[in-house]
Parts: structure tokens; sequence; C-alpha cells
């Protein structure tokens, strides 16, 4: 027998598995909803303009492919900061790596704390991206709960989320959706944003952001940065940044982010960048060029970089405008449900409510994909099919 013949078969991913089930199908009528990347009116992936001046850029001026340092790209990463805090935040006092785009971000970050936090527990808001449960507990972190989202009124549970940050051992470390949380598209206003910083403050807890939307979610970057400038801001609270320019750039598969730490100065800054060094060395050594190339030349680059902000809103915009037309299409089917969260929910995403059993009936008779908890990405949508997908919510929640 084989060496590995009592190596059971792994759980598939709960989203790659419905895509990979999406590309099996053969119903002509199949729709994509599942997918958390960005489609155009074609439904075809969009490569940015501004993304292929780059590239043709760095081909002409002939670009090394030599391994970056530990950290990544000097260069990168300072663009990165000032995209994330503003063109005047002082780099002098942030500690700042390159990452494998947002998942690497969170993976750095979690180990990072879990060597050097007392208090491992980490709080998680209910629901959140799946994959977040996997990294922290990965690293070593105690994973728990936080209440954010009430379904019985899809709306944010403020209250909750307040008693439970309140509940929490002095020093937990809080995992915060920087906007457009994922899956629920419900994101708090400035004014429930200072109220969560109080808590946090009053309990001396950690605020760690996870950035994978940015720009994406408004069309505008630095609104869409609001909350975590808010909270740094306050220098109260202890600040980690996961950044990924996966979605914002539509380089999903370069990998391409960073994580960084908000310092007290310089010196602090050094010792722990040195630890984060420590932390990536051994798991992959140094990131891949090319994404963060790619962002780095966009970003100085006078001309491209306000070009880029045009192109970012654009996909922000049309994912907007889906999201009201198919709460219009809604009622024009004639459901007769209360869909105005959907349209006051913001970024990729629209958390219908759907129960699994309305979300299954959906994959089975009409060979729509998205998944069970009745999260749909609002840029698998466009003119041609969002009247079927309209009717066939409206014939599964009616
Ligand atoms: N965090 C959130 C909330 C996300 O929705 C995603 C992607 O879907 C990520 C992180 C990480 O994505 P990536 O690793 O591709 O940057």
């Amino acid at each position: 027998a084989s060496v590995w013949s009592k190596v059971e078969t792994g759980p598939p991913d709960a989203i790659l598995g419905i895509a990979q089930a999406f590309r099996e199908c053969q119903d002509g009528r199949k729709v994509n909803v599942c997918v958390g990347a960005y489609r155009d009116t074609q439904g075809k992936p969009w490569v940015l303009p501004t993304v292929r001046a780059a590239e043709r850029k760095l081909l002409e001026n002939d670009d090394p492919k030599d391994y970056l340092p530990i950290e990544g790209d000097a260069g990168f990463i300072a663009e990165a900061v000032k995209f994330a805090y503003g063109q005047n935040v002082d780099l002098s006092t942030v500690a700042a790596v390159q990452t494998l785009s947002g998942t690497g971000a969170c993976r750095i970050g979690g180990e990072f704390l879990a060597q050097f936090r007392e208090n491992k527990n980490i709080y998680i808001p209910t629901p959140t991206w799946g994959n977040h449960w996997k990294i922290f507990k990965e690293c070593g972190l105690e994973t728990h709960p936080y209440r954010y989202y009430d379904r019985s009124t899809n709306r944010l549970d403020l209250n909750g989320f307040i008693e439970d940050l309140e509940a929490a051992p002095e020093g937990s470390i809080i995992l915060l959706h920087a906007c457009a949380h994922n899956p629920t598209g419900c994101d708090p206003t400035l004014d429930q944003w200072k109220r969560i910083a109080d808590a946090l403050e009053r309990k001396g807890h950690v605020a760690f952001f996870d950035s994978a939307y940015q720009g994406f979610a408004s069309g505008d970057a630095e609104r869409d940065a609001s909350a975590f400038r808010y909270i740094a801001d306050r220098k109260t609270i202890p600040v980690l940044l996961a950044q990924s320019f996966a979605k914002n750039f539509g380089l999903y598969g370069e990998r391409c982010g960073t994580l960084s730490m908000i310092c007290s100065d310089e010196e602090e800054r050094q010792r722990l960048l040195s630890q984060l060094r420590c932390v990536i060395r051994p798991m992959y050594s140094s990131p891949p060029r090319h994404g963060s190339s790619i962002v780095k030349t966009v970003l100085s680059d006078s001309q491209l970089a306000p070009q880029y902000y045009e192109e970012c809103a654009t996909m922000a915009n049309r994912i907007q405008a889906m999201r009201e037309l198919l709460v219009k299409t809604l009622a024009e089917v004639g459901s007769t449900h209360d869909w105005s969260h959907v349209s006051e929910q913001i970024g990729m995403f629209a958390f219908t409510g759907m129960s699994e059993e309305m979300c299954d009936q959906l994959t089975k008779d009409y060979a729509i994909y998205l998944t069970r908890d009745g999260r749909i990405s609002i840029a698998g949508l466009n003119d041609s099919n969002i009247r079927y997908v309209a009717e066939a919510i409206h014939a599964v929640t009616d």
C-alpha cells in the first residue's frame, strides 16, 4: 500500500468548490454570482488599462527579476502605506511589509500577534469572510465570534457588537473589516465607529483591520480608509492593517498586499520590522515582485495615478448601479419583499437574507451559483442576466 493510503480527502473550500461546480455546469442559463472578482458589463474579467500601462513600462525599462528583500519592495510599501493612511503619513513610524495579498497579510499579522501577545484571543465578526477563522487558528490564536449583523433586521447589530467588545478580556485582538464588510456589505457609520473606538480604548484592545476593498467600495479610496484612519488618529488604540490590492487594482492572481503596524517611534518600528522579517523568512523568504512593481509604478506616476483612481471608481460605480438595478428589477418582476438592505449595502456583495434552502433551489432549478449564506456577488450581474436572476430570486423567495 502507498505510504499515503491513510490520508483522507480534505474538505473542499466552500467558495472555490462552488466555482468549480459552476465551471462544470452545462446549463446555458448558468450565472456565477459566487466569485469575489470583478466582471465588466459583458461578464468578463477586466485588466485595468493603468495596470497594462505599468506592465509595458516595466518591460520597456527591462525591470529585473531579482529577489526582493524579505520585507518586500520599499518603494511599493511606501506607496501602499500612503494609499492607506494618506500622503502625509509619517512613514518612519509605520512598520510595514509586503505580503501575499490580503490573505498573506492576515497570516503574517496573526503569526506576529501569536508570538508577541500574551492575550491570544482574537474576536471575529459573525458572519465574516470564512478564511478568517482558519487563518487565525492556524497562527495559534484563540478565535471567538463577536456579534456584528442582525439577520432579523438585515442591519448592523451595534449594541451586540459593543457588548461583545466589553465582555472580551482586556487587551484582546479585534478583527475589523475596514470597509465593505464581507459578506454583509454592511459597515458602521463614522458615528458608530466612534462608539466602537471608545469600547476598544476602554478595554485596551488591539484593532486588526482587514482592508480588502479600499477604493473599490465607494469608488473613493480616501473615504473607504476613513474607519482605520480615524482609529489610528486617536493614537490610543494599537492598529494593524492588512491591505490587499486584489480587488481595487484587479491584481487577484498577482498576490500583492501589505501588513502594517503603527508604532510609537522609529526605534520601535525597527524592532517590529526585524521580527516581521523573522516571521516571513521561514515561510516564503521574500514576496513576488510583479504585482508590487505594478502598484508602485501606477501610484508613483503623476499621470497613471489619477487615471487609476478613475478606473477604480468605474468598477465601484458599476457595482453600485447593478445593486440598485437589482432592487428595482425585483420590484418589477413582482417581489413585494423589502430589499432596501440590498441597496444600502456597499461593496462587491449583496447579503440578501435568503435561506440555505432558497440558495440551493436557485442553484438546482436556475443554475445560479452562490454561497449558501445568501450572498451574491453583484459584480457577476450585468444587463444580460439581471432580469433572469431577479425572476429566479423572486420565484424562490415568494
Ligand atoms: N479579506 C477579506 C474580507 C476578503 O473579502 C478577501 C477576499 O475575498 C481577502 C481578505 C483576501 O483576498 P486576497 O488574499 O486575494 O487579497
